[in-house]
Order: C-alpha cells, then sequence, then structure tokens
C-alpha cells in the first residue's frame, strides 16, 4: 500500500520507539478487521450466535461487538441483515459508545450520525427507554440513517438533517450526553478504504481539525449541567485527536476530561504543559496492533452550565379524532402496550417517543415510529412499525428460517403462499426476527417489503 510520505513521517514521530512504528506499518500488509454488532434491541448474543451461520469471535471493544473470523460476501443482503438482527461495525468503532455509556431513560444526542453505527448502539443500551437525537447535517446521508434506525427496530429516536449550529443552539442544556463522532481525515480507514489516502494531506488535516474544534464547542452547548460530551474520530493526528480536546478544554474551562472506564487501546499523549491540568493522555488511542482498525476516543464531563432551559414538548398535534384511528390501528396489528403518544400529522400516524422536546424548524425527518399512512378513505401499515415489534407482539405472523428460498423469495418482494385461515395485515419473520409485513388474501401473501430494501434478481 502506497502511503504518503509526510503521514508516515508524522506516525514515526508518534511511535517513540522505532519496533512500534515497524509493527504499526507492517500492519497494511493484512488484511483490515472485520465485525459485526449484535442488535440486543431484536436478538440476544446467545440466540444469535445459533442463527449466524458465520464464525464471530467476541471484541473487546464494547458489549455484543464481535469480529467476524471470515469473509462474507454481501453480508448486506443476508435475511438475518435484512431484519436488523446485526449491523456490519469494524469492531474498534464501538469504542466511542462504550466510552459515552449509554443508560435507559436519559437523553442522547448522536450529532454526527450517519449512517448510523453509534446511533444504532447506543438506542440498543437505552434499551426503548429515554431519548436518542441522530442528527445529520448532510440530507441524503440523513436518510440512509433514518433507514437503519428503522432497520435495527429502534423506537425513540429522533431523526434530524440539521446544522449542528441550529439544533444545538435551539436544544441548549436539553441532553444528559452527546456523541461527536466527528468528519475526520480517517487515516483509520486507509487498509478498508484506499481511496482515503488520495484524499489525505496535511492541509486536510489542518482543515478537518479546525472543523472539530468548531463542531465541539456547538455541541457543549446542548449538554446538561454534568452531562457527558465524548468526542471520537477514526483517524490517528495528534492535530485531530489530542490537539482538538487541548484547545477545546483550553477555552472551555467548564469541561473536563475523565478516566475512561474501558480495558481497550492505549493512553492518548499529553500535548499539554507537564504544568498544566489539561492531561490529554486521559483519552484512549486504538492502532491497528491493538486489535482495531483505529479509533480514538475522549469523554468529558461539564462540571459547570450557564446554559438556558429548553423549551417543553411543543408538537403541534392533529385533531383527537385522528389520534382514536391511530391507537385502534395499533390495536389491530400488536398485541402489545402503546409505547408512545400517536399523533397524525401529515397522511401520517406516527407514534411519538417519551421525554420529545420542541422539534419546529430543526428539518426532523422522524420523531419515533411510523405506524401507518393515510390511504383512499382508509390506511396502509407502515413497515417501520413491524421492524421495530417483537413476534410475540404481533397479531398474526409467519416465521421463516434465514436459510430458506422463502424468505429470499419474500425479500425480492414476491407473493408467498401461505395458510388460508390468515386474514389481513400479518408481520414476517426470519428465525422469529421481525423482517417486515405483507397482506393475506386467500392463502397468498401480497408482499409489503419497501422496494427500496428488496434483493435485486
Ligand atoms: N457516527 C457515524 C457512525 O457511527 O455511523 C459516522 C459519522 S462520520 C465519522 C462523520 C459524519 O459527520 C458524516 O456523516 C458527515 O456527513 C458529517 N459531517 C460532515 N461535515 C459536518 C459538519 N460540518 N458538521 C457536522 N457533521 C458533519
Amino acid at each position: 500500500m502506497q502511503l504518503p510520505l509526510e503521514y508516515k513521517r508524522e506516525l514515526e514521530n508518534l511511535f517513540k520507539e522505532g519496533s512500534e512504528y515497524r509493527r504499526f506499518i507492517s500492519c497494511y500488509d493484512e488484511p483490515p478487521y472485520r465485525g459485526i454488532r449484535i442488535n440486543t434491541l431484536k436478538v440476544c448474543d446467545e440466540r444469535f450466535k445459533e442463527i449466524f451461520k458465520f464464525k464471530i469471535k467476541k471484541s473487546r471493544f464494547s458489549k455484543n461487538s464481535y469480529y467476524l473470523e471470515e469473509v462474507v460476501k454481501s453480508i448486506g443482503n443476508l435475511p438475518l441483515h435484512h431484519a436488523g438482527a446485526f449491523y456490519v461495525q469494524e469492531p474498534s468503532a464501538s469504542s466511542a459508545v462504550a466510552a459515552l455509556d449509554p443508560n435507559p431513560y436519559e437523553k442522547i444526542l448522536d450529532l454526527c450520525a450517519a449512517p448510523g453505527g453509534k446511533s444504532t448502539q447506543i438506542a440498543a443500551a437505552l434499551k426503548g427507554h429515554g431519548l436518542l437525537w441522530s442528527n445529520e447535517v448532510v440530507g441524503s446521508r440523513a436518510r440512509v440513517l433514518l433507514s437503519n434506525i428503522e432497520r435495527m427496530g429502534v423506537r425513540n429516536a429522533v431523526i434530524s438533517s440539521c446544522s449542528p449550529e441550529v439544533l444545538c443552539e435551539k436544544l441548549c442544556g436539553f441532553f444528559d450526553k452527546v456523541l461527536v463522532d466527528a468528519p475526520c481525515s480517517g487515516e483509520g480507514m486507509f487498509r478498508k478504504n484506499p481511496e482515503a489516502i488520495i484524499e489525505w494531506s496535511p492541509e486536510h488535516v489542518k482543515a478537518c481539525a479546525k472543523r472539530q474544534l468548531a463542531i465541539l464547542k456547538t455541541a457543549a452547548k446542548s449538554l446538561k449541567k454534568d452531562g457527558i460530551l465524548v468526542y471520537s474520530t477514526c483517524t490517528f493526528s495528534l492535530e485531530e485527536n489530542e490537539g482538538v480536546i487541548y484547545k477545546f478544554l483550553h477555552e472551555n474551562p467548564d469541561f473536563a476530561l475523565e478516566d475512561i472506564d474501558e480495558q481497550f487501546g492505549r493512553a492518548a499523549c499529553n500535548v499539554g504543559l507537564s504544568s498544566e491540568l489539561i492531561d490529554t493522555s486521559k483519552a484512549r488511542k486504538i492502532f491497528p496492533q491493538d486489535g482495531g482498525e483505529g479509533h480514538f476516543v475522549a469523554r468529558m464531563r461539564k462540571v459547570n452550565d450557564d446554559a438556558k432551559k429548553v423549551h417543553d414538548f411543543n408538537y403541534k398535534t392533529a385533531k383527537s379524532t385522528d389520534n382514536k384511528l391511530g391507537y385502534e390501528i395499533f390495536s389491530q396489528l400488536f398485541n402489545c402496550e402503546v409505547y408512545g403518544k400517536i399523533v397524525k400529522a401529515a397522511g401520517k400516524f406516527i407514534i411519538l417517543p417519551e421525554g420529545l422536546a420542541d422539534i419546529a424548524r430543526l428539518n426532523v425527518l422522524r420523531a419515533g415510529v411510523l405506524l401507518a399512512t393515510s390511504k383512499g378513505s382508509g390506511w396502509e401499515p407502515a413497515h417501520a412499525a413491524f421492524m421495530a415489534a417483537s413476534k410475540d407482539e404481533l397479531k398474526f405472523n409467519i416465521d421463516l428460517d434465514s436459510g430458506s428460498s422463502e424468505i429470499l423469495e419474500y425479500l425480492s418482494g414476491r407473493e408467498l403462499s401461505i395458510n388460508d385461515k390468515l386474514i389481513g395485515y400479518v408481520g414476517v419473520c426470519v428465525d422469529g426476527i421481525v423482517t417486515g409485513f405483507g397482506k393475506a388474501v386467500n392463502g397468498r401473501l401480497k408482499n409489503k417489503y419497501p422496494k427500496g430494501l428488496r434483493l435485486l434478481a
């Protein structure tokens, strides 16, 4: 692999010992690490290991994160991937959320969230309680984020496509925890994606560091007092990692770096003076020789606060009769308790998450789960509502084996022949995990798997 000379020089300086540098550079002759994270919103690790046909090995970067021990061709086409049973994620990329340590009932912002690896990991840790706000400034990427959030069955997320400045000003002091997984020069992506090497230059590193500091300062406003701010990148550059944290802490004395209570990677470098209180070595850094493609993670606490309080929830709800129909729709499809307030807006029945803030003018693509849409004088259920349900919660279901031809037929958009006693909307499961729905009519299941998600012939 042809690496830029300036890059090699920087890394040689970074590793004080020549032998460590040689170990690092020899990693470029090896294939990259590949991994998956099991989505515990849909399946537990034990059950997943029974139904997943490929070899995996636990990683040390976070719970539910595994190395793929064999090459899996077109992994995104596997029925279990369609069902949201797992997310393809290189294990060290899961370290930032381990440092964030999300817990049920917290309000968490993921400011740079697409395509959603870390957001879906946060959602699994919240276990459906509290609020996840996933924001992505680039519109096309925000739509991919929404699709992944829906695939993984997340009930309590808001997806927006907003500039960090507008979002954090409006939601000032709202969140318990904030993740800034910043756009970076991607040095940790070189093995996986050699095209990242072409984009790399010392000037690009400088520009990234400037942008990262600006995003971090903006993100800081959205935190409550005592809140946690995690900054992460997938690059090795001192300027973009320790340098950004150092400048941020210098300019924001109301934040303090914390030790990360996780056993991964190594201590970062201390770029401050020894006489200073700021010690950037509390952050963690992961190199390929540490078992991951590359990540930097720093955890900070907002120890003081001058933030103003945000407005309370103020979602524009439609007439109460529409809400009533929403509850009726829910009870026709599912056996379980409704997990949020159902409102109707612009022809869509939506199950809102608890603890929502005012979402007006924040370019929100979705708040909660899309239950159904109006169709003529009736309604049609939404794929997302089924994805957010477990098999036990469905009124009617069929369960297909992940190795069967029928599941491939279903995922390709074709009709299935089914028991003619089934009538109406039926959830389709793969190995017990809901992956979509169809409409049963006279022993046939009309396919309702979304066109944009179907397997291509
Ligand atoms: N957290 C994501 C995940 O785990 O899947 C990966 C995030 S990626 C490293 C950084 C994201 O920041 C990209 O999706 C990019 O579009 C977005 N971004 C680019 N410029 C930005 C800016 N000025 N402010 C905020 N986000 C930005």
